[in-house]
């Protein structure tokens, strides 16, 4: 009797075993997670027909490529960046897709995210991004920024991380890993010498090779080399003559041969202008084009190209490659996590960003720390104290899940034990009768605390334009001016993302604190280092002259440009550089911040640690919070070279570190330089050099308050032959 059920069993054990191995059989090798990727890439390389292949090389609407159901490729979803993940655009048309589930949490803009001068918040503050854009289910963020700051003028300064290349390089660096990690893409972007606005599409950059290699490329090769950034944009604008997403020397030779890029390369959007240029100099996915999408130029006129054998197989299959990697590094295969979304402790990173990155210009007689027990009123003044700031700036808004306004965290932090008033100040209508009402309520309040500075409005700090002049819009020097007629007791917090003339009443003004564009929980922010609940450590990633004509840029008449070429005459005196060599004095230098505590160094230590190639040195030093309050310091590091063979700034960052201390701790600091620190790029010999001889190393709280400083012999080296 049991034999009969036994057989059943057996037989139908057998059919299924016999099922599962013709299934693993079929399963092909590109959907098992367990193979290498460059395996798994060209296995699914081979099952794609050209026309799926050129599919995947351009958008099937605004921020999407085609999906290939018969091999299970889903649709790629791209989204802005860099602040927080982008409501959703089009399909078709720039206008929003009217979702109601992309609300997103909205972190501090990048320039603030630089002030902070602190790596792993970096991390954090990608962390966060990219989680967010896994569950929306994004696959490519547009993000970090990462040009230069040439000029205090240009549009999209606050998008970006300052005038430094090295400060420029460890932020980025920290931002793509915390992306990444969530299986998200970085994309560095605008690569490269895209640092105005002006003509921005159309504008030819001429930028002698050393100023290229030391100022503009390096933190797109640390993005590449250290970060492992997936993806990168190319820029707006043309280099020597051809555009950035279709330039030949850019992408082909430097980005891809020298530095090894094995992701790919997207064309900003609408940056693409023709197809043999796009097919041959390194462009791999075409965006934004303004065209049907058939005939984007990596499109139809490519394929059609690669029938009659215009483009090698190779170059087809190039592109395609670089686009599955990212595919594979981003899971799309395996199933992705499920991220986070407007999560309270995304809010709270949201909002720990905002107060690391606030940068204290002046406190003259500690003027703040506000002290609640000697106050009974405060006049808040200012449009920005409640204007919106997080949606502006164009691509790189975001529809906040909400925003604190610096009036309303003044309002928590404070208002149940002071009566806060509010006026306006300024706007462009009724300006007089705005700034009666200012001076009047800030006669009646024992404080009074301005919210200026900028906007995210046309020919501010956006987008598409760059600024005319560093003046503070909407008259308002005159309200502070007048403001402080009546109530001495005045604080200004300035928002914006790039340099400000302040002069009119700087000298006057008891304290300012620069809070930049400091995201969806900036009002709490503000509130918590204006009462002192946090200790402000910010320091400035630019430096901010005293008038626009002291800036290099501009006192040598290279901005904007003339008959549609822009010649970078400061060639390596960007910011610092050229305001140190050049002996000019900025209103407040590179790398400056004020703290509630006060900091002391001491006991430097220059210790060799090799001398080969890779010559290392170490600088060793000691800082001790000396106040009485905790506190966080960012002492900096700069070399000097004493005699150098060709000419040098005058000092360059190398090194930085980020300390807390409590007030009388003092901790010893360890700066390692690698042998590139010491290192100049020679443009006859086509690459990095260190010379022999002696290097003076400043160890200073800003790029002018050195605190400590000696001298170093280095041996000669040379490496890297860089350019062709
Ligand atoms: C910007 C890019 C952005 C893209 C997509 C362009 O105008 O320059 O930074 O990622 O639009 O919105």
């Amino acid at each position: 009797m049991e034999t009969a059920p036994r057989l059943a069993l057996l037989i139908s054990t057998c059919l299924w075993a016999a099922l599962t191995a013709g299934a693993a059989e079929q399963r092909p090798l590109y959907m098992d997670a367990s193979q290498p990727r460059e395996a798994r890439v060209e296995n699914l390389l081979k099952r794609l027909t050209i026309e799926e292949k050129v599919a995947l090389l351009h958008g099937d609407s605004k921020f999407t490529t085609a999906a290939i159901p018969r091999l299970s490729i889903p649709r790629r979803w791209m989204s802005d960046g860099p602040h927080g993940v982008r409501e959703d655009i089009g399909p078709d048309t720039w206008n929003p897709a009217g979702r109601t589930d992309d609300f997103a949490t909205c972190m501090p803009g990048l320039v603030a995210l630089a002030a902070t001068w602190n790596p792993e918040t970096a991390t954090t503050y990608g962390e966060v991004v990219g989680s967010e854009a896994l569950h929306r289910g994004k696959h490519i963020m547009l993000a970090p920024g990462m040009n230069i700051q040439r000029t205090p003028l240009c549009g999209r300064n606050f998008e970006y991380m300052g005038e430094d290349p090295y400060l420029t390089s460890r932020m980025a660096v920290g931002y793509i890993r915390g992306v990444q990690s969530q299986k998200v893409a970085a994309c560095a972007k605008h690569f490269a010498a895209n640092n105005q606005e002006l003509d921005r599409g159309s504008i030819n950059v001429e930028v002698d090779e050393r100023a290229l290699r030391e100022i503009y490329l390096p933190a797109f090769k640390a993005a590449v080399q250290e970060g492992g950034v997936w993806a990168v944009m190319g820029a707006y604008n043309k280099f020597r003559g051809q555009h950035c997403c279709e330039n030949d020397y850019l992408l082909n030779k430097v980005l891809k041969g020298e530095w090894g890029f094995q992701g790919l390369v997207v064309s900003d959007w609408g940056g693409a202008h023709d197809t043999r240029e796009a097919a041959l100099n390194g462009l791999d996915l075409e965006m934004g084009t303004e065209k049907p999408y058939a005939q984007y130029y990596l499109s139809q006129p490519f394929l059609e190209g690669i029938r009659k054998g215009e483009y090698p197989a190779s170059v087809l299959d190039d592109k395609v490659r670089r686009n599955l990697r990212v595919m594979f590094a981003t899971g799309v295969f395996d199933g992705r996590p499920a991220g986070a979304f407007n999560t309270a402790e995304h809010q709270a990173k949201a909002r720990a960003v905002a107060e690391e990155a606030c940068v204290l210009l002046k406190n003259a007689s500690d003027a703040v720390p506000l002290d609640l027990s000697k106050l009974k009123s405060l006049a808040v003044i200012g449009r920005n104290a409640t204007t919106l700031q997080t949606h502006g700036g164009d691509s790189s808004g975001i529809k906040a899940f909400y925003e604190i306004t610096p009036l309303e965290g003044l309002l928590r932090r404070a208002g149940n034990q002071l009566n806060i008033t509010y006026a306006a100040g300024y706007g462009e209508r009724d300006s007089e009768k705005l700034l009666e009402q200012a001076v009047t309520a800030a006669r009646q309040a024992d404080a009074v605390v301005i919210i200026g500075g900028l906007d995210h409005g046309r020919f501010h700090d956006t987008e598409g334009t760059d600024r005319k002049d560093l003046q503070l819009p909407y008259a308002q020097d005159e309200l502070v001016r007048r403001v402080l007629e009546v109530n001495p007791r005045t604080v200004v917090v300035l928002l914006g993302g790039s340099p400000m003339e302040l002069g009119p009443w700087l000298a006057q003004i008891p304290a300012v604190l620069l809070a930049w564009y400091p995201g969806m929980e900036g009002g709490n922010a503000i509130a918590r280092v204006l009462f002192g609940d946090v200790n402000p450590s910010g320091k400035l990633p630019f430096t901010f002259p005293r008038r626009l004509a002291d800036s290099p840029a501009h006192a040598l008449n290279a901005y904007p440009g003339k008959d549609g070429t822009v010649r970078y005459e400061e060639g390596l005196l960007v910011g610092y550089r050229w305001f140190d060599t050049k002996k000019v004095e900025p209103l407040f230098p590179f790398g400056y911040g004020l703290s509630y505590t006060k900091f002391e160094y001491s006991n430097l230590k220059l210790v060799k640690a090799g001398t080969t190639n890779g010559a290392v040195a170490r600088v060793e030093f000691e800082v001790k919070n000396i106040g009485t309050r905790p506190g966080a310091e960012v002492a900096q590091v700069y070399i000097h070279q004493n005699q150098p063979g060709l000419p040098r700034p005058f000092k360059e960052l190398k090194g930085f570190r980020k300390v807390s201390l409590k007030p009388g701790q003092s901790r010893q600091i360890s700066v390692s330089l690698d042998a590139s620190a010491f290192a100049f790029y020679d443009p006859t010999k086509r690459g990095w050099v260190t010379e022999k001889g002696i290097y003076t190393i400043f160890v200073g709280s800003s790029s002018q308050e050195i605190r400590l400083q000696g001298e170093l012999e280095q041996a000669a080296a040379s490496f890297e032959r860089d350019g062709t």
